[in-house]
């Protein structure tokens, strides 16, 4: 199966586990969750677009996020379909949607509805997870 619009994907390499720090990889590949108000992007107001750390998919576009006062980076949309994957998720004893990067499954935060318009959804993310290209 081709796909044109694959081809920005192409150069997209997925990190090994010892590439990563040991906190990106207990976030992204054992699904833990960094404690609030703690991470580098929780209030980043940087302009530019927000990528997988593990495989430098892009997910998140910064004119996106705000500042949900939960203590981690949120957004209301994520930047395109071939961003994250969302599955259900009822560890911990809640009902929460998990939400993964689409291209190498890295565990990135939960999606909830409770966000704000035009959208009704917050991205939850982890800092860890995130890695912030800046716009020229
Ligand atoms: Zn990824």
């Amino acid at each position: 199966m081709t796909d044109n619009n694959q081809s920005d994907n192409g150069s997209l390499r997925i990190k090994a586990p010892d590439e990563l720090t040991p906190e990106q990889f207990s976030i992204c590949r054992l699904k833990s969750t960094e404690p609030p108000f703690t991470g580098k992007y929780v209030d980043c107001k940087s302009d530019g677009i927000y990528h997988c750390v593990c495989c430098g998919n892009a997910l998140f576009d910064s004119k996106t996020k705000y500042d949900s006062g939960s203590g981690w980076p949120s957004f209301w949309q994520v930047l395109s379909e071939n961003s994250v994957a969302e599955h259900a998720d009822i560890t911990h004893g809640m009902r929460r949607v998990e939400v993964t990067c689409k291209a190498c499954d890295a565990h990135l935060g939960h999606v909830f509805t409770d966000g704000p318009a035009p959208t009704g959804l917050r991205y939850c993310i982890n800092s860890a997870a995130l890695h912030l290209q800046e716009r020229a």
